[in-house]
């Protein structure tokens, strides 16, 4: 199926419209509306499943400073990830994109998305959906740090941040690998756009397109110079490469 749909594309099909920051499509009398519900979706504690329905005014206050801040905004609270997700959602159909639209969208924020799983909260590095959204801070934060490191913060938190310097295979974040990062995980997501119903990580581990949970794992498939991709999804680097980006604003 999957090399069936790139077929069916022909090369040039892909053009990509970039918008700088999604945010600033708020109308200005919508911000403190967006706010509010950007701080009813925080997520109050690692286990327990509760959002802040009923959010502080400093609460409300933060999250409309932070949505003006536009270059220099902050990544402090979790919010859960699928209720963010359906804001971006909103705030899309609400700038005039139909739903088809909306499904051949993905987002990059900083901010930190999580889905309540089991018994806790865990950071994600990508939700996808309508829009698909990706969290930068979940791609440093969710996959694990080398095993060594967690022993040693128990015992000595000074001790493990030394421990961390001297290895690079980690992410932190300003780290400049962010960007070859974030290609692999843009890839995964067009991968969802074109498949939806089918969509599965890769199973093979070298592949740009499988579910690091290690950070040494992410670092080795997702920073390489080229993109590492497994026999199956080689497909995906030529129909990658004819792509073209337009202006926005010309119809996908
Ligand atoms: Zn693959």
């Amino acid at each position: 199926v999957w090399e069936d749909l790139l077929r069916a594309f022909e090369p040039g099909a892909l053009s990509i419209s970039f918008i700088r920051d999604f945010w600033e499509r708020l109308r200005e009398e919508s911000l403190p509306d967006v706010a509010m519900r950007l701080a009813r979706i925080r997520v109050l504690n690692a286990s327990s499943p509760l959002l802040n329905d009923d959010p502080l005014p400093m609460e409300w206050k933060y999250e409309e400073v932070n949505l003006r801040k536009k270059e220099s905004r902050k990544a402090g609270p979790v919010y859960s990830g699928l209720h963010f997700v359906a804001l971006c959602r909103s705030v899309l159909s609400g700038t005039g994109r139909s739903l088809s639209e909306i499904l051949r969208t993905v987002i990059v924020t900083s901010q930190r998305l999580a889905t309540h799983e089991t018994d806790r909260w865990h950071l994600r590095t990508v939700l996808m959906g309508a829009p698909s959204v990706i969290s930068v801070s979940g791609i440093v934060e969710a996959p694990a740090r080398p095993r060594e490191y967690y022993v040693l913060k128990q015992s000595d938190p000074i001790l493990a941040g030394e421990f961390l310097k001297a290895r690079t295979d980690w992410l932190s974040h300003d780290d400049p690998r962010l960007t070859p990062v974030l290609r692999g995980f843009i890839l995964q997501a067009i991968q969802f756009i074109l498949d939806p119903a089918g969509f599965a990580f890769c199973d093979v581990s070298e592949c740009v397109l499988s579910n690091p949970h290690w950070q040494a794992h992410l670092v080795r498939t997702h920073a390489a110079e080229r993109l590492s991709l497994c026999p199956r999804h080689l497909a995906l680097s030529r129909f990658v490469a004819s792509a073209k980006t337009v202006p926005e604003g010309t119809p996908p």
